[in-house]
């Protein structure tokens, strides 16, 4: 009798849904996948998203957790040699080869390591014949043909030393903490990627070697082109290039860590010195699989977003309130392991108050577990998944190299089909149509299991800390509280602009610009609009309202509350809506606007899609007709600002900022102040109100910018209701100068800090005032580009001293114009000195005229690559207008930008390194470790 019931239910299933729940979802022909006969795998795609260029990627299903107890550190150590010789490129000949053609290491040419999987990573490379041969070999000798020579990996050590040295502060140690209890004790608890320091200094080169040998092999390796390339022919490539692979006979079983089941709930207590606000994390592990995916694993995940999306709305409703216990919590269900998933909930505590958060964020899970959603809930969810998908539809020849690199490593790593978005859109409008709430209901009870519990918590020594005993009474009592009642919400539908009265205006006039392709309304109330269409990327349109005055017109004691404008307003609503409401009345809609405060401007940044540019100016327009300032709120915003104080206090990164400032600047300079106490009390509701409408009160003195996939025709009319509408004074601002002195005009300093971990905190600066030129732009730039160069070699590749040195130069244009260059780091304390010595010695050799032509010519070349691909961008038209009018100079002149970058040489990088030395401010803050006793 059982049988016969299930078999009826499957059966109804199948009618419900129209489709065979167990068929395999539609898979996305665009993207080529074959596997050779050595076992490696390949994907090609192509896209012009980014126009004459495309990315190498080798997915290689190695991680940290493959690692032998010897070999601790090493998955991740094999990733920075692969950088470091193999047989085609031997030395840095992969990085010389790419950086030659513009590209810049870190950010177009990377990898990663983590518990499952190492990627590596070469992006955006001209698709010029020698170059897809280039990034083709690189991936061919990437699978197999590594040198690991013993000097390249002795040389290593240093800088995996000095990248674990970098990221070591008090949340790492403390997540390491909680590492066997997420994992339940399984291998993943002792196999952090980063290692250990003591077996990354000594380790043999033959246990790196066995790693290399036994994991790198082409059954576990998948390698992707993504790019502006013909299919076949690169399709062809491979296979004669990489079918010479052998195979690894006998090859090690390549095995998936599975983290055992728990009954009672596993927990931990994690406390650190430099760590003093709370968290808590209470999580549930479920079984990923990795089977072929059907059409009812489409419709589990798509009802398993939908319950996260609908609590996640509800928390945070919760959050806003001015009593709530907790500043901040979220849910969701995502991946956490190879083989599992984990329903989490993450709380962020009021000082003093973990339990009640604990409770509180609990209470909301335990309520959805009981008495499910209401149909207001599900049926604007419905809205905006379904709008998700019209937009990614809408943009689907628009995905950039990243986003399909995505897909494809869900593909080769956990099994997950690539789908044809618009096929499965229609799988999913049938569901949508057929949901019932029972559905919804039943999704949540299945996530909240009894099993596979675990609660991570970060404590305060000194404080009441959710213990284990008092985690599982609370767990037990909202659980069995009877009381607890559904959710209700008494929202009824409004618009945006409900209870507005718009006076229309009209366009009075109208100009082209036909060297920018743009054109240019004069509304009635005098506002300047300037629009290009551009549809680069469909379905996208940007906006922009910059006025000059900023934080400069503000004057000392309305300081602090300016810096939390941004906060208020946009924890506030909007018109006559509140936080809360807000998204509500946006379901379904893809619109966005946010201000915001700068030096010298203010600005209203939006953005939406085509069939949401009216939603985007209704916004616009509210922002400046009737900006909402809620009293709620902003006692929300207190306690988030009393525990951000608290949670600075101990943090030696935030430490490290107030000693930069307070040595650069002085202990109580009225315009550099340090975020603590007295700050905080400065800060008052009235006061951010007075100072968000002297700035943004009056839209006469903005200009406007729109630029994007919609038309003249549909975008007038909409100019017309909700911008010509603004009313405006005739008053206009510019900015003042009232930037902040220096000490003195060269500071050097050594400073110490408390720290657990000892590391020391390297700042330079130099500076020198000059004349706003687009040569003087591209100048400045390439001298800090080509110094990150020196620094790079010298500092990490020769010293082994530095993980990460930072470097760079720009040309800052108000209120006064200035050469700045900046240079950061972190290293070991026993290096430091040495290390500044060479900075220094790297800025003189450039101020003598010894600069090397092939760091120059990397350098341009990169300015002309970046500029080449930008322009497949709508952000390029974007930039092109603002520069146009309120730079005052067409960039797409010749003598804006090739004629400059072209004629760019050794003498003019010369010039300016000698000006900086020795007529320019300086300083060196030097952040050091106190000794410990
Ligand atoms: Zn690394």
């Amino acid at each position: 009798m059982k049988k016969l019931t299930t078999l009826l239910l499957l059966f109804v299933g199948l009618l419900m849904f129209g489709q065979d729940l167990n068929s395999s979802l539609p898979v996305d022909e665009t993207i080529k996948k074959g596997v050779l006969p050595n076992g490696l795998t390949y994907y090609i795609k192509s896209t012009d998203v980014v126009k004459d260029a495309a990315s190498y990627y080798i997915i290689q299903n190695v991680g940290s957790v493959l690692e032998n107890d010897d070999q601790q550190g090493l998955a991740h150590f094999l990733e920075h040699v692969a950088f470091n010789g193999t047989e085609n490129f031997e030395g840095k000949g992969i990085l010389n080869t790419f950086q030659e053609k513009g590209l810049v290491f870190g950010r177009d040419i990377n990898a990663y390591t983590g518990f499952d999987e190492t990627v590596y990573n070469i992006d955006n490379v001209p698709t010029t014949p020698e170059l897809i041969d280039k990034g083709l070999l690189v991936l061919h000798d990437w699978c197999n043909y590594l040198l690991l020579t013993d000097e390249e990996i002795d040389a290593e050590r240093g800088v995996i030393k000095e990248e674990w040295r970098t990221r070591q502060n008090g949340q790492m140690r403390l997540f390491q903490t909680s590492l066997p209890i997420t994992f339940n004790h399984s291998k993943y608890a002792e196999r952090l990627p980063i290692g250990l320091m003591r077996i990354v200094e000594n380790f043999e080169y033959k246990a790196l070697r066995d790693f290399y040998h036994d994991w790198y092999r082409t059954d576990l390796q998948a390698i992707a082109v993504v790019g502006d390339i013909d299919v076949d022919t690169i399709e062809a490539k491979i296979k004669a290039l990489f079918s010479k692979i052998p195979a690894v006979k006998n090859a090690r079983e390549r095995f998936i860590v599975t983290i055992p089941d728990n009954q009672e709930m596993l927990y931990s207590l994690g406390m650190d010195k430099e760590i003093s606000t709370a968290m808590i994390e209470f999580g549930i592990r479920h079984k990923k699989s990795l089977e072929n995916q059907t059409v009812a694993d489409l419709q589990e995940s798509l009802l398993q977003s939908m319950v996260t999306t609908m609590l996640s709305s509800r928390i945070s409703e919760e959050a806003q309130k001015p009593d709530a216990a907790f500043l901040g919590a979220s849910v969701g269900y995502q991946s956490l392991a190879r083989a599992n998933n984990a329903f989490s909930m993450r709380v962020a505590p009021k000082p003093g108050q973990q339990e009640a958060a604990f409770k509180a964020v609990l209470t909301e899970v335990v309520r959805a577990v009981k008495f499910g959603f209401t149909p207001s809930e599900i049926s604007r969810t419905i809205k905006e998944f379904s709008n998700y998908y019209e937009t990614q539809i809408a943009k689907k020849d628009d995905k950039s190299h990243g986003a399909l690199i995505n897909v494809i490593k869900a593909n080769y790593l956990d099994n997950e089909t690539i789908t044809d978005i618009e096929k499965e859109y229609s799988i999913a409008k049938t569901l949508f149509a057929k949901l019932t709430p029972e559905a919804l209901h039943n999704t949540i009870k299945k996530l909240y299991t009894k099993h596979n519990r675990f609660l991570n918590v970060t404590g305060v020594e000194g404080k009441n800390n959710l213990t284990q005993e008092r985690a599982l009474a609370v767990i037990n009592e909202v659980e069995n509280n009877n009381t607890l009642t559904a959710y209700t919400e008494a929202f009824e539908g409004k618009t945006l602009i409900s209870g507005l009265n718009i006076a229309e205006g009209k366009i009075a006039s109208k100009t082209n610009n036909n060297a920018l392709a743009s054109t240019t309304y004069t509304l009635s109330n005098g506002i300047k609009v300037h629009y290009k269409f551009a549809d680069k990327q469909k379905n996208t349109v940007a906006f922009k309202a910059i006025s000059h005055g900023g934080k400069s017109l503000i004057n000392d004691d309305n300081l602090p509350s300016a810096e939390l404008l941004g906060n208020l307003i946009q924890m506030s609503g909007l018109g006559e809506f509140s936080a809360t409401e807000l998204p509500k009345i946006l379901a379904g809609k893809t619109a966005s606007m946010s201000p915001s405060l700068g030096e010298t401007t203010e600005v209203l940044d939006g953005s939406s899609t085509t069939k949401d540019v009216e939603t985007m100016l209704q916004l616009a327009h509210l922002y400046f007709v009737k900006p909402r300032f809620d009293e709620q709120a902003y006692k929300v915003l207190q306690s988030n600002i009393d525990n951000y104080i608290i949670r600075r206090s101990k943090d030696i990164n935030e430490q490290i900022k107030d000693k930069i400032t307070t040595t650069l600047y002085g202990d109580d300079n009225p315009r550099k102040r340090v975020f603590d106490k007295d700050f905080a009390n400065d800060v008052s509701f009235e006061k951010i109100k007075a100072v968000y409408l002297s700035r943004f009160e009056n839209a006469a003195d903005f200009e406007f910018f729109i630029v994007g996939d919609v038309k003249a025709e549909d975008l007038e009319p909409l100019l017309n209701k909700y911008i010509a509408s603004i009313p405006v004074t005739s008053e206009k601002e510019t900015f003042k100068d009232v930037t902040p002195k220096w000490k003195s005009n060269n500071v050097d300093e050594d400073v110490s800090i408390a720290m657990e971990d000892p590391k020391t905190n390297v700042n330079i600066a130099l500076k020198i005032e000059t004349d706003y030129t687009v040569k003087n732009q591209f100048v400045t730039k390439a001298l800090g580009d080509i110094l990150q160069l020196r620094l790079t070699e010298t500092l990490r590749e020769e010293e082994g001293g530095v993980y990460s040195p930072r470097a760079g130069a720009f040309l800052v244009k108000e209120p006064k114009v200035l050469s700045y260059v900046s240079i950061k780091f972190d290293c070991n304390p026993d290096l430091a000195e040495k290390l500044v010595s060479i900075v220094h010695n790297e800025i003189s050799k450039m101020a003598k005229g010894e600069i090397k032509q092939e760091d120059l010519d990397k350098t341009l070349t990169s300015y002309k690559k970046s500029r080449e691909q930008s322009k497949s961008n709508n952000g390029y038209d974007m930039t092109l207008l603002t520069t146009f009018y309120r730079d005052g100079y067409n960039m797409e002149n010749p003598s804006n930008f090739d004629e400059v970058v072209n004629n760019i040489n050794k003498k003019d990088i010369q010039n300016l390194a000698k000006k900086l030395q020795t007529k320019g401010q300086s300083f060196e803050i030097v952040v050091k470790p106190l000794a410990k006793n």
